[in-house]
C-alpha cells in the first residue's frame, strides 16, 4: 500500500491501535497527542448484547481482532481472556437470560447458563447464596488499557512511527496539522492523511473546520460562574475504582446487580457501577461517596474485599456520539481528514484500526462500516436505537 504519510491524533486505545495498523501497512506514521495516554476504562472486551445488530457485529469483529493481534504482535499481553460471568440474582430473571443465551447461539457467540454450583467452582470467593445462577461468556475478558496503548504505540514505533506526546493539535494546515507543545512552541506536521482519534477532543477539532461533530458534550470538569454545572446527571460520566491489594480472588469479569468487578494488573480489583450504565454529575460533591457505595456492593458479592480499600478513583468521560454508536468516516470531501470516535472503544479498537487503515490507504470501505458514516446524522436520515449508555 506504499508509504503514505499519516498523522494519528491522540494516544488512547483508538489512536494507539490506528498507529499500529497504519505502521504495519507500511505507512509513515506520526502520532501527536495532547497527553501521553488516554481515558481510564473498565476495559471489558465483549460482544455481549450490543444493539443494533450491525454494532454487535462490529464488537464480534473487535473480539476477533484482539485475539489475532495478541497472537501476531510480539510481546502483546494486554488482553486477559478470562471469560465473563453475568450473575442472576432472582429466579424471575432466569428465563430472560436463557432467551439471551439462545440469541447468542444463533449468532455463533459462545454463551452458556451456569448453575450456582458451577459459579462457586469458577469463583470460590464469591458468596453464591446471593445468586440463583449465571451466564458464562468464554471468549470475553478484560484489557489492561494502559498496557494496550503502550504496547501498540511501541509496536508502531518499532515499525518506524514517530510519537509526539504533549503536543496538542490546535488546527489544520493545507498539508497537515498545527500543534502547540508544553513550551508553547508551534509546529506543523505534514501528511497525506490525518486520522482524528482524539476521543472527545474530535468535537473541538471539527469545530475549527466549521463542522458540528455529533458527540455529546462532556460536562465541564469544574463548575464556575463562567461554566456552571450542567447537571443533573451526564451519561458521559463514569466512575472507576481500583482497590489496594486484597486476598479476595476475582478470576473473571463479574457483572452483578449495580456492580461490575474484574481483576487488576496488581493484586487489587477494579470495579465500576456498570461499564455502560453509570450516569453521574461530576460537579455534585456526592459523587465522592459513590466509591464507598460501589465497594459495599462489591463486598456483598466478594466478602473478602472487606480486607481492602478503594485506592484510586477515576472519573472519566465516555466518548458518546449523539446516537451512541461508532463514527468512522471522512470529515472532508478531499479525503484528507478521517475521524474515528466510539464508545466500547477498548473492544472495537483493533478491528476499527484495520478497517480504517484499509479504507484510508487502499480506498476500500469495509461493508460492515456502512452504518457508521457521518451521513446518518444529516436531516431526514433514519436513526437507529443503540444499547450504549444514555
Ligand atoms: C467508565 C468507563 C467504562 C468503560 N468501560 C468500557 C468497557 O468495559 N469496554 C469497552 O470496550 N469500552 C469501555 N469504555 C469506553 C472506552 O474506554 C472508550 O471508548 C475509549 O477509551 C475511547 O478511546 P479514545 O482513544 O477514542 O479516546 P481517549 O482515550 O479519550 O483518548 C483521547 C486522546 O486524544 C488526545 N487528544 C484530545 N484532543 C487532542 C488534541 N486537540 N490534540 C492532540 N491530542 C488530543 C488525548 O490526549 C488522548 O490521548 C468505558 C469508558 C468509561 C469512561
Amino acid at each position: 500500500m506504499g508509504s503514505a504519510r499519516v498523522i494519528i491524533v491522540g494516544a488512547g486505545v483508538i489512536a494507539a491501535a490506528q498507529a499500529y495498523a497504519f505502521a504495519a501497512r507500511g505507512a509513515e506514521v506520526t502520532i501527536v497527542s495532547a497527553s501521553p495516554s488516554g481515558t481510564p476504562s473498565f476495559g471489558w472486551v465483549n460482544a455481549n448484547t450490543k444493539l443494533p445488530a450491525c454494532w454487535g457485529d462490529l464488537h464480534l469483529r473487535g473480539l476477533d481482532a484482539h485475539e489475532d493481534w495478541m497472537r501476531r504482535i510480539p510481546g502483546a499481553s494486554w488482553f486477559h481472556q478470562t471469560g465473563s460471568i453475568e450473575l442472576i440474582a432472582d429466579d424471575a430473571d432466569l428465563a430472560g437470560v436463557a432467551l439471551k443465551v439462545r440469541r447468542h447461539h444463533a449468532r455463533d457467540y459462545q454463551a452458556e447458563m451456569l448453575t450456582r454450583q458451577q459459579i462457586a467452582e469458577l469463583e470460590p470467593d464469591l458468596d453464591v447464596s446471593r445468586i440463583v445462577g449465571g451466564c458464562w461468556f468464554a471468549r470475553e475478558g478484560w484489557t489492561d488499557v494502559p498496557a494496550m496503548c503502550d504496547q501498540l504505540i511501541q509496536a508502531a514505533v518499532a515499525l518506524g512511527a514517530r510519537f509526539h506526546p504533549h503536543e496538542t493539535v490546535t488546527g489544520f494546515d493545507k498539508t497537515g496539522v498545527v500543534t502547540i507543545n508544553e513550551s508553547h512552541e508551534r509546529t506543523i506536521h505534514h501528511a497525506d492523511h490525518v486520522v482524528l482519534a482524539a476521543g472527545n477532543g474530535v468535537r473541538a477539532l471539527a469545530a475549527t473546520l466549521g463542522r458540528d461533530y455529533p458527540l455529546l458534550e462532556p460536562v465541564a470538569p469544574l463548575a464556575s460562574p463562567a461554566s456552571p454545572a450542567r447537571g443533573p446527571h451526564s451519561p458521559t460520566v463514569g466512575l472507576l475504582c481500583t482497590t489496594a491489594p486484597t486476598l479476595a480472588r476475582v478470576a473473571h469479569v463479574i457483572r452483578g446487580e449495580g456492580i461490575s468487578i474484574r481483576p487488576d494488573r496488581g493484586r487489587g480489583v477494579v470495579f465500576t457501577d456498570h461499564p455502560t450504565g453509570g450516569s453521574w454529575d461530576r460537579n455534585d460533591p456526592h459523587i465522592w461517596s459513590l466509591p464507598q457505595l460501589f465497594h459495599a456492593r462489591a463486598q456483598r458479592l466478594f466478602p473478602k474485599l472487606r480486607d481492602t480499600c478503594v485506592e484510586t478513583v477515576g472519573i472519566a468521560n465516555r466518548v458518546l456520539t449523539d446516537d451512541g454508536l461508532t463514527i468512522a468516516d471522512w470529515l472532508d470531501a478531499s479525503r484528507r481528514l478521517y475521524a474515528v470516535t466510539t464508545h466500547s472503544g477498548v473492544t472495537l479498537a483493533p478491528y476499527l484500526a484495520n478497517a480504517v487503515a484499509d479504507e484510508v490507504l487502499g480506498g476500500v470501505r469495509a461493508p460492515e462500516l456502512a452504518p457508521f458514516a457521518l451521513s446518518r446524522f444529516t436531516a431526514g436520515h433514519a436513526r437507529t436505537e443503540s444499547s450504549a449508555a444514555h
